[in-house]
């Protein structure tokens, strides 16, 4: 007993041959006499049909009698064929997918190019399209085929019958291009025969009995026989229902049938199998599956993915004769996704029909429709809700940048697409972003969003979550964002604080750049902060990089210290004893003599040695003495007492540091020193 009969969804004619026998009819039905150039099809029946008609074939223009309407097949024909034609009225049903291939090689063959056809040169097609290159193509068959070494430096022009192999004609292309270096390779294969084939090779595989149905003569109803016993032993080629085996063993029937068979013979071998069918499933169902199911434009139906191409996947519409198409630029918006990107082979994916075109067989679809149809929704309600949506900047335009979330297009202006100004809207793309929809125009279907809302609102929140909690001495890492001449202006964290030049660094500097710049991270924490005006003072400077603090624990008075003048007063000279720690050599302690300006012994940048005679760590001064170490000359008289003037002198002390005031000098004139005669 049956227990499954599976019709393929591509069995019977295809798009060209449909159309042909169709015109054919269609001519007679209007009354005319009508002669074929060729069998229309390679199906008996048919033909036994068309001849009851009065409807004969012929192999040659100049036979047909002259009332007769000249009917051209699918296969098409080659130019010459239109020139013995003339005036004489005909009906011209060539395939428009063999059509384009007449017009490629035309005009290649015009511009100086070399034909190559890939194909059986006996052919009726193949001999047509050679009849567009004054039949001087090569025409190549065999993957073993040796191009000539005159094709070498010539320009190639490659194409293919419609109905082989696509491996096949990849592996001679690849031949070509090894001889020939400026190749045109056109793949002008019709994806009827593969997208049947492979149909064929699918249910024979889940089939114990295969029926293929067509012609003996029909070479593309043998390939799928060939293809059905190779998976399914057990595989029939009939052409009618009278071939029909004996069914009473089968249990799993498969049924495929050629591009030239008639559905009318399709549908009485169906109904046969159907008869034995034990469970509820009946004829009526399987040709719904067959392809009763109607299509209409604008329609939205789930399809599953049955071929990912490079430029556009197939997908199956369930019921519906034809596959439907959908070009790669229909599959997403996103031009830098390839179809292999987006979907594979056995997704189900939801399509917009776009147009149904059952003279082409033709069902092009678009999923970017339902996408956007869906968003469009999705949009709305984000709008009115105040959602953040996610999507991806596809492309800069004039003004600003296109968005994409879920098939939609949002427009975001420049001055909404960051934080910041940015001056190249390009270097956006490919990024994603977050975003809210600010204005919706429904009867232009125009979506503007802003990144800039959503930051500006993270900004504040986080503004007033640092106002919050801010308080002085608390310590931050912060990014330096900007350099003025005045300090660096640091982010603590959605707020901006400044850190003075003065607190960058224990030494002095003239910029800040010399110790920082943008996007350096500082340990800062806060000196000042006003609420009301948003002022934040931040330090930065650490008490163990304190220069005076390191001075403090290496310097002891008596120490002998090397140092260089570094400035000069009326009332002694400046010792840099080491960076931002300078000590005083009061005019007095310069020499063993009485001198009357510093310059008199020293110069600027001189190094000399000096000895610490003081230390005022708390008013960072630190005195010094020259003359200390400069040997007394022994003499007999008692050395005199140094009067208290000049001692008070000796112990007055100076710092350079900013923070210390410089005591008012005191000029002392000592009538007597240490030295004096
Ligand atoms: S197989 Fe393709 S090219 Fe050939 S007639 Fe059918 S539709 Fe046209």
């Amino acid at each position: 007993m049956i227990s499954k009969v599976t019709l393929a969804k591509t069995a019977g004619f295809c798009y060209g041959v449909k159309r042909a026998v169709d015109g054919v009819y269609g001519k007679y039905n209007e009354g005319k006499k009508i002669a074929t150039l060729g069998p229309i099809i390679h199906n008996r029946q048919v033909i036994e049909d068309l001849q009851s008609k009065g409807i004969y074939s012929y192999s040659r223009v100049s036979d047909i009698p002259k009332d007769c309407v000249i009917v051209i097949r699918a296969h098409g024909v080659g130019e010459i064929v239109y020139n013995e034609i003339g005036k004489r009225e005909y009906l011209d049903l060539t395939c428009p997918f063999v059509s384009k291939i007449h017009k490629i090689v035309s005009e290649h063959y015009k511009k100086g190019y070399e034909i190559i056809i890939v194909g059986d040169k006996n052919h009726p097609e193949v001999i047509g399209i050679n009849g567009w290159c004054n039949d001087s193509a090569t025409i190549i068959n065999d993957t073993n085929y040796k191009i000539d070494e005159i094709f070498a430096e010539k320009d190639i022009c490659v194409v293919a019958q419609t109905t082989i192999n696509r491996d096949f004609f990849g592996e001679i292309v690849q031949n070509i291009k090894k001889t020939c270096k400026s190749t045109l390779i056109f793949d002008t294969i019709c994806n009827a025969t593969k997208d049947r084939q492979k149909e064929a090779d699918e249910i024979s595989r889940n089939s114990d009995t295969m029926i293929v149905i067509g012609g003996k003569e029909s070479s593309n109803t043998r390939k799928l026989f060939e293809i059905s016993k190779r998976n399914c032993p057990n595989s029939y080629h009939i052409e009618t229902i009278e071939d029909l085996p004996q069914t009473k063993t089968f249990k799993k029937i498969g049924i495929t049938a050629g591009a030239s068979t008639p559905s009318s013979i399709i549908e009485e071998v169906v109904k046969a199998m159907s008869e034995n069918l034990k469970n509820e499933e009946n004829f009526a169902e399987l040709f719904e599956q067959y392809g009763s199911k109607t299509l209409n434009n604008g329609d939205i139906v789930e399809g599953t993915v049955v071929e990912v191409r490079n430029n556009e996947v197939i997908v199956d519409l369930g019921g519906f004769k034809y596959n439907g198409q959908l070009a790669a630029d229909q599959l997403t918006d996103d031009p830098t996704l390839k179809p292999s990107d987006v979907v594979k082979e056995g997704d189900v994916i939801k399509v917009y029909v776009v147009g149904v075109n059952d003279g082409e067989g033709k069902v092009v679809l678009s999923r970017k429709k339902v996408e956007a149809m869906e968003s469009w929704n999705k949009i709305k309600a984000a709008y009115e809700s105040g959602e953040i949506l996610e999507g991806k900047i596809i492309k800069a335009v004039k003004g600003g940048v296109i968005a994409l979330t879920d098939g939609s297009q949002v427009f975001i202006p420049a001055r909404q697409a960051s934080g910041r100004f940015v001056q190249d809207l390009q270097s956006l793309v490919g990024t994603t972003v977050n975003y809210k929809i600010i204005e919706i125009d429904e009867r232009r279907r125009r979506i503007i969003g802003s990144v800039r809302v959503i930051l500006e609102a993270a900004r504040k929140e986080k503004e007033e979550k640092f106002w919050a909690e801010a308080e002085v001495g608390k310590r931050y890492s912060g990014t330096v964002k900007s350099l003025t001449s005045f300090g660096a202006f640091v982010d603590i964290g959605g707020v901006d604080g400044l850190v003075h030049i003065s607190e960058l660094s224990w030494n002095k500097i003239k910029h800040p750049s010399e110790v920082v710049k943008e996007g350096d991270v500082l340990d800062v924490y806060i000196k000042d902060l006003n609420a009301e005006t948003k002022k934040i003072s931040l330090g930065f400077k650490k008490m163990e990089d304190n220069p005076w603090t390191i001075a403090q624990s290496k310097i002891n008075v008596g120490d002998v210290v090397k140092c260089k003048i570094v400035r000069m007063v009326p009332f002694g000279a400046f010792a840099e004893i080491m960076p931002s720690v300078d000590g005083l050599i009061h005019i007095s302690q310069i020499a063993d003599r009485r001198i009357e300006k510093p310059e008199d012994v020293l110069t600027l940048g001189e190094e000399v040695e000096a000895k610490v005679t003081d230390l005022n760590w708390d008013e960072k001064k630190i005195s010094l003495s020259i003359r200390a170490l400069i040997p007394v000359p022994e003499k007999e008289e008692k050395e005199e007492e140094v009067p208290a003037e000049l001692q008070k002198a000796e112990t007055l002390v100076y710092s350079t540091d900013p923070e210390v005031e410089v005591e008012e000098v005191i000029e002392i004139e000592p009538e007597e020193t240490a030295d004096a005669e």
